[in-house]
């Protein structure tokens, strides 16, 4: 690791190397990624809309992810709010059809595209803290049990995640409108038939999420409340069987479905909002600025998208031009707020289960 960069990007998540990309189409500036976590990991989220092609094209890279292998998705069979099963086919979208992605082979085009573009990515080493100084910031990394190492950079994207681990360091506040969390679990499918589609069903103490992925696997998810979370794992796998058991729309679908005994990841799941997406040598992209509810299916594109102006940004402000950071705060939060107003009209419309704490905790008018 060299000691000076221009730009350190925290985080190598699709945020923070579409960052990196974007940067580099602009300007041949020196770049290193840093992520805190193994570049081979499970890493959630697989559904993505049509739009999604749109920032690949401007990152070079629409041709690989064409001839990548991921899967088409038909759409989605949801029950939710209602007893029938409602379907959203995304066949005759004019944008063309969503995607169900193959996310190992996925993160690893973007990690390819940014080592050929000779920008450094470090796995395995974590933002520890900054201190702000006139030739930007003196960041402190560590690697995985190595020491920790000092390394100045001009600017800093903070593209950690939900946490916004760096600008929240600063003192920057990210409010949390709701926080739910996933149980998944990742099965391979040994034998049988799953419908393609995406099923999401509502049930009293939350939803389920199941999804067929492009190599032989099938992720459910549950999404609920903290006290729920603890109640399920307690009772282990066959409480979760009983839960799913229980339901009208993806317990029959998956009936003759034979799958290995699942590996459980839980995920933390926020609709938090940072104030300020930026500031003196540094701004915030992806799930740091904004994370949205993954009912939303918006957070890849996201990602992507706000990564390839964030690089433009960027490139604007090392050459001392910053009047497009202020524009770019804006957009995070207007998008921000049409998201969360769609979500709360989402889950206001499930009105089976009004007197269950899940659903009562999502219908308060505005934030929780
Ligand atoms: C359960 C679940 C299911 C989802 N499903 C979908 C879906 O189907 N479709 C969709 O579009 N979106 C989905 N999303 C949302 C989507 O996953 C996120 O919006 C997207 O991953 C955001 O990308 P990001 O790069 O901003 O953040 P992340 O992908 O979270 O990447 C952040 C990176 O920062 C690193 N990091 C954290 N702290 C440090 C540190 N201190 N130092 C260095 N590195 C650090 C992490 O290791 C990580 O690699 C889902 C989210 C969840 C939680």
């Amino acid at each position: 690791m060299a000691s000076t960069y221009d730009v350190v990007v925290l985080g190598a998540g699709p945020a923070g190397v579409a960052t990196a990309l974007s940067l580099r189409s602009f300007s041949d500036c020196s770049i290193l990624i840093a992520d805190a976590g193994e570049q081979k990991r499970e890493r959630a989220g697989e559904s993505a809309p049509p739009d999604l092609l749109a920032p690949l094209r401007r990152l070079q890279l629409e041709a690989n992810f064409l001839a990548a292998g991921h899967m088409h998705s038909p759409g989605s069979a949801v029950l939710w709010g209602r007893e029938q099963v409602g379907y959203n086919d995304h066949l005759l979208n004019p944008m063309g059809p969503s995607w169900r992605l193959n996310r190992p082979v996925f993160d690893a085009m973007l990690v390819e595209a940014a080592l050929e573009r000779e920008i450094s990515v470090q796995w395995n080493t974590r933002y520890l803290r900054a201190k702000a100084n006139e030739a930007g910031f003196l960041l402190t990394l560590a690697e995985r049990s190595g020491p920790e190492k000092e390394v100045q950079a001009r600017w800093v994207v903070d593209a950690t995640g939900p946490l916004a681990r760096f600008a929240t360091d600063l003192g920057v506040k990210k409010r949390t409108d709701d926080q739910l969390f996933g149980l998944a679990g990742f099965s391979i499918v040994h034998a049988g038939q799953i419908k393609k589609q995406v099923l999401v069903e509502s049930t009293p103490e939350g939803w389920w999420y199941a999804a067929y992925l492009p190599d032989h696997r099938l992720i459910h998810m549950f999404v609920t409340d903290a006290p729920q979370l603890r109640q399920l794992k307690a009772a282990g796998a066959a409480g979760w069987a009983a839960l799913l058991s229980h339901t009208q729309l993806l317990s029959p679908a998956l009936a003759d479905v034979q799958l290995a005994q699942p590996e459980f990841h839980t995920f933390p799941i926020y609709s938090s909002l940072l104030e300020q997406a930026y500031g003196e040598h540094w701004l915030a992209v992806g799930d740091a600025t904004a994370t949205y509810d993954p009912i939303a299916s918006q957070g890849l594109y996201k990602a992507l998208s706000d990564g390839v102006t964030a690089g433009r940004v960027l490139a604007a402000a090392l050459q001392g031009q910053r009047k497009e950071l202020e524009q770019y705060d804006r957009g995070v939060k207007e998008r921000y707020a049409r998201y969360f107003d769609q979500r709360c009209g989402l889950y206001g419309q499930e009105r089976r289960w009004a007197g269950a704490e899940f659903w009562r905790n999502r219908q308060v008018a505005g934030p929780l």
